[in-house]
């Protein structure tokens, strides 16, 4: 293993990484759990023997760390040597069963702002097994928003909620890095996934971001899927995509399914790119079941080891290595979870499949397309500042936990018994607000509900003044002061504004 030494670069210019660099970096390094060490270890004597100008700064995540009792898997030590290196090279780690434990891939992305998770598909036809010989593809996934803030409430016996929040800013730093890569790595399409057709505002802002941006970048196609026929689609015809984006969840899920379907998951490796901080790993877990029988491949790490090289400035060895390790698959040297007697000719463990790279340090691959890096790839990203609007309160939605005593049971709840009261207690309230409609579970009950609806004991009260007319907050309040008095249990509520005369909520369906 390499060992820190000194010589390190102390600031790395990370916002426009990817210069050429001959000066030595320091990168944390962790071997996780599971088969995180054997995998690592043959990665670490790669980088050396192809002479990265790289010194690591090993540090402990996990299973150990979580059990000594770092809600997260990580240490204040850890942190401080993120702060230090910004780039960290990263083993999987084994999450604890239970309650009370964050995902700590989550945590690091969050508060290290990693907003962009790059994850290159690549089949390498006929060495490894797959039914899609000619899928390349990379998926570039928003990393930090969606319902991955992790926002979560039970708010009544029968309700829960989690919070999916989609920001323009995120929004437009993730496309344009996807639009940046594509340029730089020559890519001629771009396609974008989501669900507008539902969600209008949220994965409507990331659609119509998408254009927009798009529009900037002439020389790229452009395509957007709804993401249910896109997935359907890259599960069935990964070929026609080259590089596609998408909200967190989605690119979380199709991901995985379209590293799988190239013919293993073991052989995809990851970038997760801030502006100040970087980090890199393979897409699979700790395979505990295979842990300590040396027989992991090491793939999928390397290959993020090979996306890290490229972004601390050091195009040739990532080229070096990445070339030796196709020449390797193309030699027919595999580890079991690719071994196929038809397109093999060794079968070898994790640290004798290391020592086949090295051997080949230097070399091209003859029948896959071997990689080039050239001087780098420089990604820079410019967001532009968020225009303030004139914002206007035209509205509120009171959601209310109740139940209807005539219905003990709750199999019949009666909309119209609740909306009477609400508009009584509206009328009464001395405010420009008015009830405008009930929806339960989105879906307007109230008035003219229909009596087929099943309602749960979670409902939305949508008060609005006439003709959107724009009033203080105080009448808000004045408003939910009376529901208070009347007995009404508040669970939350959501303010109905327009933004620049335009409004900026849904509506309820059927209203
Ligand atoms: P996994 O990816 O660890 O394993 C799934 C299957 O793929 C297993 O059969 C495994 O043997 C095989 N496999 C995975 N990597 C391989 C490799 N390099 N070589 C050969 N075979 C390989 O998924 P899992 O079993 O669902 O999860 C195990 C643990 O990993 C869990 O605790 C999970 O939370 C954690 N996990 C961590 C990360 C991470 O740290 N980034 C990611 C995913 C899962």
């Amino acid at each position: 293993m390499l060992v820190s030494n000194g010589n390190y670069t102390d600031t790395q210019d990370t916002t426009f990484a990817q210069k050429p660099t001959h000066k030595k970096t320091l990168v944390t390094v962790a071997k996780g759990d599971g088969i995180g060490e054997e995998i690592m270890n043959a990665t670490l004597s790669i980088l050396e023997a192809a002479k990265a100008r790289i010194d690591f700064e090993e540090v402990e995540i996990g299973e150990k760390v979580y059990k000594n009792g770092h809600s997260a898997g990580i240490t204040p030590e850890t942190w401080k040597s993120l702060r230090k290196t910004k780039v960290f090279l990263k083993a999987p780690i084994t999450t604890p069963q239970g309650g009370g434990f964050k995902s700590l891939n989550v945590t690091i992305r969050k508060t290290l702002g990693l907003y962009s998770n790059v994850r290159p598909c690549v089949s390498y036809n006929p060495y490894v097994q797959t039914k899609h010989p000619k899928m390349d593809t990379v998926i570039i996934r928003e990393n930090e928003e969606d319902l991955y803030a992790g926002i979560e409430h039970q708010q009544t016996d029968e309700v829960t909620q989690c919070l999916k929040l989609i920001t323009s800013v995120g929004t437009e730093k993730i496309i344009r890095y996807a639009f940046e890569y594509a340029k730089v790595y020559n890519r001629k399409k771009v396609t974008c996934f989501s669900k507008d057709n539902i969600m209008k505002i949220t994965d409507g802002l990331f659609h119509k971001t998408f254009d927009r941006i798009g529009a900037e970048y002439p020389e790229i196609e452009k395509e957007h899927w709804i993401v249910d026929i896109g997935a359907a689609k890259l599960a069935t015809k990964p070929e026609q995509f080259d590089v596609i984006v998408m909200p967190n969840l989605y690119g979380d899920i199709l991901s995985d399914v379209a590293a799988e379907i190239t013919g293993s998951v073991g052989l995809a490796g990851s970038a997760n790119i801030g502006d100040d901080f970087a980090m890199f790993e393979a897409i699979h877990g700790s395979a505990p079941d295979i842990a300590g029988k040396g027989i992991a491949n090491p793939s999928g790490l390397l290959l993020g080891a090979v996306q890290m090289l490229v972004y601390i400035g050091q195009a040739d060895i990532a080229e070096k290595v990445q070339n030796a390790w196709l020449k390797t698959i193309e030699d027919g040297i595999h580890t079991g979870d690719i071994y196929n007697p038809e397109t093999s000719t060794k079968k070898v463990g994790t640290k004798e499949f290391g020592e086949a790279v090295i051997e080949r340090l230097g070399q091209k691959p003859t029948t896959l397309k071997p990689v080039e890096y050239g001087r780098g790839k420089s990604i820079s990203i410019n967001v532009e500042p968020t225009k303030i609007a004139k914002k206007e309160l035209v509205g509120v939605d009171i959601f209310l936990h109740w139940n209807d005593t005539a219905d003990p049971t709750g199999k019949k709840r009666n909309a119209n018994t609740l909306g009477d009261s609400l508009s009584k207690a509206a009328l009464e309230s001395n405010t420009h607000l008015e009830l405008q409609m009930i929806t339960n579970r989105g879906v307007k009950v109230y008035p003219n509900g229909f009596p087929e609806t099943f309602c749960t004991d979670h409902w939305r009260c949508r008060f609005q003044t006439q003709n959107e007319e724009a009033i203080d907050y105080k009448e808000v309040l004045k408003l939910m002061n009376k529901l208070n008095q009347e007995g009404f249990d508040i669970i939350k509520t959501e303010n109905l504004c327009t933004f620049d005369g335009v409004r900026s909520y849904s509506l309820g369906q059927g209203q």
